[in-house]
């Protein structure tokens, strides 16, 4: 396996959970979602569930001192030895330095960063069904314009942040689903 330290970058609703599932299990190495440590945080009544509740439920960014540890502290345990795939991290670009000092320290270059590009108009679509289906909070339609927002932001600047470096590989996410995970397997095949 050529890839297996990917960055999965997009707007809230692209794909990136549903993409990063299949292309962890085709890389065997661990899907680190800070969206789903946070809501497991949330379920199980943890200190930084209840800190990060109130920003998620307004689709406000968590404050980076409650993310930056729990990155650290993930990427450090043993099964990430061989590989991970971040899906919602770094999420500005403050996060994203962060990253690269941390990576730079523990020797794990990212092998590429994937953009899954889909129109505002799809993704509200998608949020909006994911809502009624799984019942996600944050799936409303006014927290869900505020995300849209926030990723326009403070998100969307990590686009040219990567380009710039030349780690940036963006996928059109506006597929039927089994295509763009065809298309993600051709990239991380190298
Ligand atoms: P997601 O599942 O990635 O869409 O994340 C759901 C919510 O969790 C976001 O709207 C944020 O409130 C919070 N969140 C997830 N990842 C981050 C992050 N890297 N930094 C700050 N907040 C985050």
């Amino acid at each position: 396996m050529a890839a297996a330290r990917l960055v999965f970058l997009g707007p809230p609703g692209s794909g990136k959970g549903t993409q990063a599932t299949q292309i962890s299990e085709f890389c065997g190495v661990p899907h680190i979602s800070t969206g789903a440590i946070l809501r497991s945080s949330v379920a199980q009544g943890t200190e930084l569930g209840k800190k990060a509740q109130f920003y998620m439920d307004a689709g406000e960014l968590v404050p980076d001192e409650l993310i930056l540890g729990l990155i650290r502290e993930r990427l450090g345990a043993d099964d990430t030895q061989s590989g991970w795939i971040l899906d919602g991290f770094p999420r500005n670009v403050e996060q994203a330095n962060f990253l690269d000092v941390l990576l730079q320290e523990m020797d794990q270059p990212c092998d590429c960063v994937v953009n899954l590009d889909v129109p505002d108009e799809v993704v509200v679509s998608r949020m909006l069904l994911r809502g009624e289906q799984e019942g996600r909070a944050d799936d409303n339609q006014a927290t869900i314009r505020n995300r849209l927002e926030v990723y326009r932001q403070q998100t969307e600047p990590l686009i040219a942040f990567y380009r710039n470096r030349q780690q940036l590989v963006s996928v059109d996410g506006n597929q039927p689903v089994d295509l763009v995970t065809e298309e993600l397997k051709k990239i991380v095949h190298g």
